[in-house]
């Protein structure tokens, strides 16, 4: 097996459940970060064991993406978009996150004519060539090269940079909190501004979602807190309750330019597979009629609360996307291990490995919230 990461956790993992992973060894781990903002409902909700259970009592793969009529697709898509503003009502299902900013990247240059495109510092929209040529680090994109022309990189939250946006752009991408940058969220003048801008010039903002949609920040999608409605919209990670998916929405007057010139614009083999559509369909239903986003503020300030050591220099957080900033990445590493080690799982973010973070299941109690703060001040200690 392929391993990219120089120093893996290898935990081996027999069991996960509601807030917990279990060891081959027997030893329980308090998740905090949820498999990236993916078990936002916990791991393994009975509601979606159910029906994954069912699904597969059904049927597997049957075709690419779009050639049949398969109910968890329809009823999911139906679902979300109930949910979503009226001009985003058509959802293509994708594998994953990164083949979500793949499709609306190609979207967008389908439906503007254009191929220039602009995106910000410090974010982070995938890891396949298009969503790498977005990346804003040069640190992870350089290696890469050649990558697509013609993207400017921008500073976020800055209003003179803004003026790079032209009549050439096919596209704006940008997230409502920058998550791998250690939860940094948008101005809301800015993003505003930002808005206007696509708009004066005819580029389309794509807003990437993958991290921050499913409540994760406090409300069911981020961009609810900015007076913003974008054009595509990128959704994944808990998009499919524990299943691999991923979906870009747009509006069916857009999305109808995959269908043409050429056809089949965007194909796809396992994009919107049944089981995780019936998945994901089976979480967001959990998700809305358990109100677990309701909590989500209350459980956020539990944490900070708690989390009130002096070797803390900052701590920021949308909802339950929390970065705790320490010195440097050696004593945050230092800090992960030893949580480890005494049964809380935590992790680092990609473009600041300084900061500590902390994005558990949505639902998780608050005892489990004390227990997880007072292993991390005694780590701390
Ligand atoms: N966008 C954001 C904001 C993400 O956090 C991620 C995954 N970390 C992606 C896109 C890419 O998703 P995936 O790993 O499913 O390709």
């Amino acid at each position: 097996m392929a391993q990219t990461s120089p120093s893996p956790l290898a935990v081996e993992v027999v069991r996960a459940e509601g807030s917990r992973i279990w060891d081959a060894g027997g030893k329980a781990y308090l998740d905090l970060i949820a498999g990236i903002s993916v078990c936002n409902i916990g791991h393994r909700h009975p509601k979606v064991v159910e029906a994954i259970r069912q699904q597969a009592d059904q049927y597997l793969h049957v075709l690419v993406y779009g050639e049949m009529v398969e109910s968890p697709q329809v009823r999911y898509a139906e679902l979300l978009t109930r949910h979503l503003p009226l001009s985003l009502d058509a959802v293509y299902f994708t594998n994953s996150g990164t083949e979500a900013t793949e499709g609306a990247m190609k979207l967008a240059k389908r439906v503007t004519g254009r191929t220039e495109m602009a995106a910000f510092r410090h974010s982070y929209h995938g890891s396949t060539q298009g969503a790498l040529s977005l990346m804003g680090d040069e640190y992870w994109r350089n290696a890469f090269r050649p990558l697509l022309p013609g993207i400017a990189h921008l500073d976020y939250n800055d209003h003179d940079q803004l003026s790079r946006i032209t009549e050439n752009t096919a596209a704006v991408v940008v997230e409502a909190v920058q998550a791998e940058r250690g939860v940094v969220t948008a101005d809301a003048q800015w993003l505003k501004a930002l808005r206007d801008k696509t708009l004066e010039t005819g580029a389309l903002l794509i807003l990437d979602e993958i991290q921050t949609g499913f409540g994760r920040t406090g409300k069911l999608w981020a961009f609810e807190q900015f007076d913003i409605v974008p054009d595509i919209l990128l959704l994944g990670k808990a998009l499919g309750g524990g299943l691999p998916l991923g979906a870009f929405v747009a509006s069916k007057e857009m999305m109808w330019k995959l269908t043409e010139n050429p056809v089949l614009g965007h194909i796809t083999t396992f994009g919107g597979h049944p089981l995780s559509c019936a998945a994901g369909l089976a979480a967001m239903q959990v998700l809305l009629e358990e109100n677990m986003i309701e909590a989500v503020q209350k459980k956020a300030g539990l944490f900070q609360k708690m989390l009130n050591h002096s070797a803390i220099i900052n701590t920021r957080h949308a909802g339950l996307l929390m970065a705790v900033e320490f010195e440097s990445f050696e004593k945050n590493k230092t800090l992960i291990d030893e949580c480890l080690r005494q049964g809380v799982l935590t992790d680092w973010f990609l473009f600041a490995p300084h900061c500590l973070r902390i994005a558990p299941p949505l639902n998780i109690s608050d005892d489990d919230i004390q227990l997880a703060c007072s292993v991390i001040n005694k780590a701390l200690n």
